[in-house]
C-alpha cells in the first residue's frame, strides 16, 4: 500500500493515480498491515570483524542414578536370607522366624535389596509349610506319600 501525499488515502502499489483524488504523488512509505512485525534485517558483521559463530549446545550430560545408602535394614535383609537358608538344615526354630522378621522389615524398610527380602520371606514360609507336614506325619495323620519329594519317593 501507498499513500496520497494530496488527501492522504491509501492507494494500491500499481495505482498511478489517487483513487481518492486524482493526485499521481504517492509516498513511498509502504503502510503495514495491521498486526504484521515489520521484518528485522540480519546485522552484518563490522568491517575487519569475523562473524560470530553459533554457540554450540552444551554436551548432554546421563543423569547418573541415586544410589540410596547401605543401611541397618539391608544387614537386616541379608541376615534374614542366610538365616532362612541356615534354617533349612539347622536350628530352625530359631532362624526360620527370625528369618520372617528380618526379611519383612528388611523388605519395607531397606532401601536395597528387595528381592533378597522377598526371597527369605519365600523360603522361610517354605520351610514352615515343611515342618508342618513332617509333624502331620509324625502325629501319624498324615502318609508317608503327603511328605515324600517328587524326586525322592
Ligand atoms: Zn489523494
Amino acid at each position: 500500500m501507498k499513500k496520497c501525499l494530496n488527501c492522504g488515502a491509501e492507494n494500491k502499489d500499481e495505482n498511478t493515480f489517487c483513487s481518492t483524488c486524482g493526485g499521481s504523488a504517492f509516498s513511498d512509505i509502504i503502510v503495514q498491515e495491521p498486526g504484521a512485525v515489520p521484518p528485522v534485517p540480519p546485522v552484518p558483521p563490522a568491517p575487519g570483524q569475523a562473524p560470530v559463530p553459533p554457540v554450540p549446545p552444551p554436551p548432554y550430560i546421563r543423569p547418573q542414578p541415586v544410589k540410596k545408602p547401605f543401611g541397618i535394614f539391608d544387614v537386616l535383609t541379608i541376615l534374614g536370607f542366610v538365616s532362612s537358608l541356615v534354617g533349612l538344615f539347622s536350628i530352625w526354630v530359631v532362624l526360620e522366624p527370625l528369618a520372617v522378621l528380618a526379611s519383612v522389615v528388611g523388605f519395607f524398610k531397606g532401601g536395597r535389596f528387595k528381592g533378597l527380602a522377598a526371597a527369605g520371606i519365600v523360603i522361610s514360609i517354605i520351610a514352615f509349610i515343611i515342618i508342618l507336614f513332617q509333624t502331620l506325619y509324625d502325629g501319624n495323620i498324615i502318609g508317608k506319600w503327603a511328605i515324600e519329594g517328587a524326586l525322592n519317593r
